[in-house]
């Protein structure tokens, strides 16, 4: 495992990407998944530079968090049971899998007695996979609206996972469909609600996905072997 490397790689592929898309590297977010990767290299990537990182299961993220602690931003961006949120209340800044009216409640409920907003994403099951957890394209907008009742829910952006395909260049229908989702939410002009950030692509195809309007990647294989 060359992380310096793989770094190095993964961000002149990030800078190329975004100038593809009128936009700088500076403006894209690389969120560094370390999902069975052992803390000493997590460490090493973050000496060489990583400033987010991300994990999808609560107990593996709260044992790194124990570890690493607050040195980087911490993003939780696996399935989230309501019966787990009070474990990573106070460690996480963001949550991209928010896919439910009662995760959110629950995520109020435990953020507020914390008194600190949770930065969330609603994470949107694009290709209609079953296999993919998320809200489908349009049961977003009428959740949004009912969040508004909520204060310490702050909705920032959506994330998606895309299906993996040999062929990143596959991808790319849905990395449109959650842009062009974004930009509807947008035009809802709903107060409490930020379109922020779009969270799609991975190591496949991350390129893609920032070509069609991505600015927080989740990159973990391709930083990390
Ligand atoms: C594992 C994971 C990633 C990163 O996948 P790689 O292909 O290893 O880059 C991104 N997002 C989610 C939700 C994941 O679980």
């Amino acid at each position: 495992m060359n992380i310096a490397s793989n770094l190095k790689e993964t961000l002149e592929l990030i800078e190329s990407s975004a100038q593809k898309n009128n936009r700088t590297k500076e403006e894209i977010i690389l969120v560094a998944v370390t999902k069975t990767v052992p803390p000493e290299k997590i460490q090493e990537a973050i000496d060489l530079g990583v400033t987010h990182l991300a994990e999808n299961k609560v107990q593996e993220l709260t044992k790194k968090h124990e570890i690493i602690g607050d040195q980087v931003t911490w993003h939780m961006i696996g399935h989230l049971q309501r019966n787990k949120v009070k474990y990573i209340i106070d460690k996480v800044d963001y949550i991209h899998s928010l896919d439910s009216y009662e995760l959110a409640l629950e995520i109020e409920k435990r953020a507020k007695k914390i008194e600190r907003p949770m930065k969330c994403l609603l994470e949107v099951n694009i290709s209609g996979e079953e296999s993919k957890y998320g809200l489908e394209p349009l049961e977003a907008i009428p959740l949004l609206e009912k969040l508004a009742e909520l204060h310490y829910v702050k909705v920032v952006g959506l994330m998606t996972m895309a299906p993996f395909l040999d062929d990143p260049e596959e991808t790319r229908q849905y990395f449109k469909g959650l842009k062009a989702l974004s930009e509807e939410i947008k035009n809802q002009n709903l107060s409490h609600v930020r379109m922020d950030y779009l969270s799609m692509g991975m190591s496949n195809d991350f390129h893609v996905a920032i070509e069609e309007g991505a600015n927080m990647v989740r990159v973990g294989s391709k930083l990390f072997t």
